[in-house]
């Protein structure tokens, strides 16, 4: 999903101002609000992180979460993201049309939308509801493009097991027990 600072909808003067913060290499993500809004808990509470660094999109996280649908989720850092119109986090690989037809999406689940901003960006967006926590996206997005949807537990959702049942089948050793203050790494720089 989207971070909410960083998910509005962007207009034209938006738009170029983020794209102005890109060029500059001002990738800063409103991790402060970020945690305001999505974390319930307090200064000592521990929770379970992904590092998206380490992350290799191996599936487990859709698969082995105790939860019937995964509390890993698709997280979008809009400003590492390109805007690009063909977007390998959206599209399968060699689609021939760039159009939102079913077939041509990548995410199994239709979790993704892409709105146009101006010729040639598009932006996109996760539905959260809809993400099962897969990683095609995100590997899609990491192959092809800057790098800017990425995988983490979304803290609302998770149950703090004692033992997170994917970081023990964890391939990547990409999951571990963060304080309140680190609870969501976002991804700041592609
Ligand atoms: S289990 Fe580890 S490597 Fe696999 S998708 Fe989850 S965080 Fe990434
Ligand atoms: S491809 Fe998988 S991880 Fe990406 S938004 Fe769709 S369900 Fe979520
Ligand atoms: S701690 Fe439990 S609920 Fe949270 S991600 Fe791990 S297995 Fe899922």
């Amino acid at each position: 999903m989207n971070n909410d600072k960083l998910k509005s909808p962007i207009d034209r003067r938006d738009f170029i101002r983020r794209c102005g913060s890109l060029l500059a290499g001002g990738a800063a993500l409103a991790a402060g609000g970020f945690l305001a809004t999505k974390v319930k808990g307090k200064t000592g509470d521990v929770f379970w992180q992904i590092d998206p660094y380490k992350c290799t999109q191996c599936g487990r996280c859709e698969t082995d979460c105790v939860l019937p649908i995964s509390a890993v989720k698709c997280f979008h850092a809009n400003r590492v993201c390109g805007y690009c119109d063909l977007c390998g986090g959206y599209y399968r690989p060699n689609v021939k049309d760039l159009n939102t037809a079913a077939e041509n999406q990548l995410c199994p689940t239709g979790a993704i939308s892409r709105k146009f901003v101006e010729e040639p960006y598009f932006e996109y967006t996760i539905d959260e509801s809809l993400c099962t926590g897969c990683g095609k996206c995100v590997k899609g997005c990491t192959s092809f493009g800057n790098g800017s949807l990425f995988l983490q537990v979304q803290q609302d959702l998770c149950q703090q097991c004692n033992e997170c049942a994917i970081a023990r089948v964890c391939p990547s050793d990409a999951i571990h027990r963060v304080s309140y203050d680190d609870a969501y790494q976002l991804k700041d720089h592609a």
